[in-house]
């Protein structure tokens, strides 16, 4: 047993051996407080970022960005919104974000409508006890009934993309008491087991194999093989208890279905009697066009996903929504499924500013009319470059650009970057970026970023 000496009691209780995190945290607290800070500021803030990065958080990012960016420019450090559609480093450097935190901004960064709410919200009361009925998890859930397709008409909510899923894998489940899954090649649905179960890419679940038991991939698209998927699936008895499927693909490279897939796809669902689970966790909230993107192909799904913008790019969020026949397997036991900060009242609150703010600005509409201006520009501007781009396709103001290569791709992100016009690399496939700005980016912000694409694409040599 150890004696602490008088001195070192004391220190114990007055927090002494703290007191250099105390400090650090003050000093980050006085700089969250500023809106401008000084150059010296920008610099410690850098600093402090790229080392911590290095030794506490993941050196692996930091080699990441050093093969998007040009020279020096690995280190840029965000720090705030300008407008709707840009955000500035720490040094002030301004980026038109065609990225949109891979389709969370929607309604753009910071939208004032939104964070209002939230703040009014949190001024009143942030979390809530828990136990009581809590008022706007309930009217969210009539606004999604409301706003969905067909008749989805129960929600429950979650804090993310991957918790969206596993909530409808395990509905999905407790409906039908089957086991068997299918989901598509190239498919994004998380990484959290039970959705990284449907996820595509080998190199994110090969370390984590097994999956969860009844998994199966069929190529995105080919309605044949999922047909004869779904009958044998019956003939060996492993009857399919839901597809997963986004109905535009994003992390996959922006792979649209063929026309008449999610109708037969549909079909063929009802024909074994296995749901459909619509993953529209970056298709939602208006960013193809329509208020959700399955609405383009008239279908309508047992189970919708939602996240990223759900929660207006200001809060976390993310919800599905389900028909009543399928979500009255949760009636007898709310319980069931349960998840303590999902539905939260910022959250909440953020996410009906969000819908209320995609009406009253028309924004599905104006994502599918920019959408369109901007894949014409940048395929003209691609004309001549048939050398080093290979396709780019997309619906809204979701876009895909494939390259030949990787290389192609990454030097091309690496020149925008250069320009303030931030782009992805898709998580699966690296030869295509993908465009996916606020559905409120401007005419002259689209203008720029088509001219600074096209002057890219004259530099590269291939
Ligand atoms: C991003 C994404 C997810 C995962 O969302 P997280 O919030 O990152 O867990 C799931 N499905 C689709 C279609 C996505 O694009």
């Amino acid at each position: 047993m150890t004696n602490f000496t008088e001195e070192q009691k004391k220190q114990e209780t007055t927090m002494e051996k703290y007191v250099e995190v105390y400090n650090y945290t003050n000093k980050i607290l006085d700089l969250i407080e500023k809106q401008e800070i000084s150059t010296e500021e920008a610099e410690w803030v850098t600093r402090q970022t790229v080392d911590n990065f290095r030794d506490h958080v993941n050196p692996g990012f930091l080699s990441y960005r050093k093969s998007v960016t040009k020279d020096g420019q690995f280190a840029a450090v965000e720090w705030k919104d300008s407008g709707l559609n840009c955000f500035m480093d720490v040094n002030g450097k301004e980026y038109i974000d065609c990225l949109g935190g891979f389709g969370i901004y929607n309604v753009g960064h910071g939208h004032p409508k939104v964070k209002q709410a939230v703040f009014n919200q949190m001024n009143r009361q942030a979390l809530h006890s828990q136990d009581l009925l809590d008022p706007l998890r309930a009217m969210l859930a009539k606004i999604l009934a409301d706003i969905t397709p067909g008749d989805l008409k129960y929600a429950f909510f979650a804090n993310s993309g991957t918790e969206a899923v596993e909530a409808a894998l395990k509905l999905a489940k407790m409906h039908s008491d089957r086991t068997t899954f299918i989901a598509t090649t190239r498919a994004f649905h998380g990484k959290s087991l039970g959705s990284l179960s449907g996820t595509a890419k080998g190199v994110f679940r090969k370390p984590f194999l097994p999956m969860i038991p009844g998994f199966r991939h069929v190529h995105f698209g080919d309605i044949e093989m999922m047909r004869k998927t779904m009958e044998v699936c019956a003939m060996v008895g492993e009857d399919v208890a839901a597809v997963i499927i986004e109905p535009i693909q994003g992390e996959g490279g922006v792979n649209l279905p063929p026309e008449a897939y999610l109708k037969q796809l549909r079909e063929l669902c009802d024909q074994y009697g296995a749901l459909l689970i619509f993953d529209e966790v970056q298709t939602g909230m208006g960013r193809t066009g329509k208020m959700f993107c399955c609405e383009h192909y008239g279908v309508v799904p047992d189970i919708l996903c939602l996240a990223k913008a759900f929660g207006g790019g200001i809060m976390p969020a993310g919800a599905i929504v389900a028909t009543e026949e399928v979500f009255k397997s949760f009636f007898p036991n709310p319980f069931m499924h349960t998840t303590t900060f999902g539905g939260n009242p910022l959250a909440c609150a953020a996410a009906i500013a969000t819908f209320n703010v995609l009406i009253e600005e028309n924004l599905p509409a104006r994502a599918a009319e920019m959408g369109e201006f901007m894949l014409k520009g940048l395929r003209e501007a691609a004309d001549e470059h048939g050398d080093k781009v290979l396709e780019i396709r997309g619906m809204g103001l979701l876009i895909g650009i494939e390259f030949h290569n990787d290389e192609i791709g990454y030097e091309v992100s690496k020149g925008l970057f250069d320009k303030g016009i931030l782009v992805a690399g898709t998580l699966i496939n690296a030869k295509t970026i993908r465009i996916e700005p606020p559905l409120t980016i401007t005419i002259e912000q689209a203008e720029r970023v088509i001219a600074e694409f096209r002057n890219v694409l004259a530099q590269i040599r291939v």
